[in-house]
């Protein structure tokens, strides 16, 4: 069995990893088009810097929870015939274990160098405008794909919907393109789909079923009803 998992936000905020608009449409007390999109940077990098050099820091303080843990052990179950692709750009995946994962929308543990076009590993603050690594130009942006700018990896992650046999879409509000067309794409292609998410998200109907609640319990349970060896 083939599965490919979208997670967004969501699996996060279990951690304390805060989802991206709150009720005001402000993430994290800030406009949208001030902090994730490249005329946001443009207007004032160091607002921009300012705001991921903090999300970056943040990401000490929290630790994946059993919804990250279960991605894993069903990774352990099915290796290559998962692919976990996620929106987001913390690490919680990876610190659970997982290592098939595509962050489409990038990394905050990443920069990408204006210069030479570089993604560096950077554990590091960016405000004070480091020099990159490989070129020497003092030009790292955070590795976020903002919007208007185009996801990474959409030519695997297309393989992995054409040829999944199971699609399951975990804490993502279906509001962001083109994952939120991931569903249909899978559907189109034969496979199953599953939703796992608090409330049902804009594309609820679009799947086959839909469970709500949180993750960390929604996912532990999904994963054992699999009844996978590992
Ligand atoms: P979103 O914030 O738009 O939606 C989150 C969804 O998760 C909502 O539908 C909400 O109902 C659901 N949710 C909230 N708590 C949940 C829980 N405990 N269990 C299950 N579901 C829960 O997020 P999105 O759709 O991923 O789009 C957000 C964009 O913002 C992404 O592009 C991402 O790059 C960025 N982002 C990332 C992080 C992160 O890395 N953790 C955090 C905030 C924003």
């Amino acid at each position: 069995m083939r599965v490919v998992v979208l997670t967004g936000a969501g699996i996060s905020a279990e951690s304390g990893v805060p989802t991206f608009r709150d009720s005001d449409g402000l993430w994290e007390g800030h406009r949208v088009e001030d902090v994730a999109t490249p005329e946001g940077y443009e207007l004032s990098p160091s607002r921009v810097h300012a705001f991921y050099d903090a999300r970056r820091a943040a990401l000490a303080a929290v630790v994946p929870n059993p919804a990250h843990h279960a991605l894993a052990r069903l990774e352990t179950a099915l290796g290559d015939d998962l692919l976990v692709v996620t929106q987001n750009i913390d690490d919680l995946h990876e610190r659970a274990g997982l290592t098939r994962v595509l962050h489409m929308h990038g990394e905050l543990l990443s920069a990408l160098c204006r210069g030479c076009g570089g993604r560096v590993r950077w554990p590091d603050p960016l405000s004070d405008l480091p020099p990159c690594p490989r070129c020497g130009v003092c030009e790292l942006r955070p590795d976020v794909v903002w919007f208007g700018e185009v996801p990474y990896e959409m030519d695997r992650i297309h393989d992995a919907l054409s040829t999944c046999d199971l699609f399951v879409s975990v804490g993502t509000s279906g509001a962001v393109y083109p994952a939120a067309g991931f569903v249909q794409a899978a559907r189109a292609y034969g496979a199953r789909t599953l939703e796992l998410n608090l409330v049902p998200s804009e594309g609820t109907d679009w799947f086959h079923e839909a469970r709500h609640g949180p993750a960390s319990v929604l996912v532990p349970a999904w994963v054992d009803e699999l009844g996978l060896p590992g």
